[in-house]
């Protein structure tokens, strides 16, 4: 929702109220860039939803470009493309369950990264290294590093991937 003050694209939601018939949702924003306040009324159903990028301008989201995005990592890997499939609804399900329909390209990495990192660690390593822009071989060990921490912390992890099995079991 663009401020109607200052034009930013970020603004925070201080109430929702959703209409007796239940089709429109009353937002009360906070511009947060300049402050200002102002009130949105917003269709609840079929919502679309936005990408805020790390520059702060939204795009739609976009299901073949993750997928592309996934599948470049995945390259020569055996990661099914039902797998990549199981992910983005998986990703895009999570974003829009939250209350804005509203999310950062930030969260949508790091929850493609927590998918990857269930289903082949080297696709991780190669999503990872894109979408965190990594400069050096420094970058790759502490990457590895916290790679290993997650490994030993999967228990509260709850996508249910296609599994590879083949793959799973290595
Ligand atoms: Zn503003």
């Amino acid at each position: 929702m663009k401020c109607r003050q200052c034009q930013n694209p970020e603004s925070k939601v201080l109430e929702s109220r959703e209409s007796r018939d239940g089709r429109t949702v009353r937002r009360r924003r906070e511009c947060i860039k300049c402050g200002y306040r102002f009130t949105t009324f917003e269709r609840s159903e079929e919502q679309p939803l936005y990408i805020i990028k790390r520059d702060g301008t939204r795009e739609l989201f976009n299901r073949e470009k993750l997928l592309k995005s996934m599948s470049i990592a995945c390259q020569k890997r055996s990661v099914s493309s039902k797998s990549l499939d199981a992910i983005s609804d998986w990703v895009e399900c999570a974003c829009h369950s939250s209350d804005e329909h509203e999310v950062t390209s930030q969260k949508i990495g790091e929850l493609v990264l927590e998918a990857l990192l269930r289903l082949d660690p080297v696709a991780y390593v190669r999503f990872a290294s894109v979408y965190r822009a990594f400069s050096s071989p420094e970058d790759f060990v502490l990457e590895l590093k916290q790679l290993t921490e997650k490994a030993q912390n999967r228990t509260d992890f709850s996508l249910d991937l296609h599994k590879d099995s083949e793959l799973m079991e290595s």
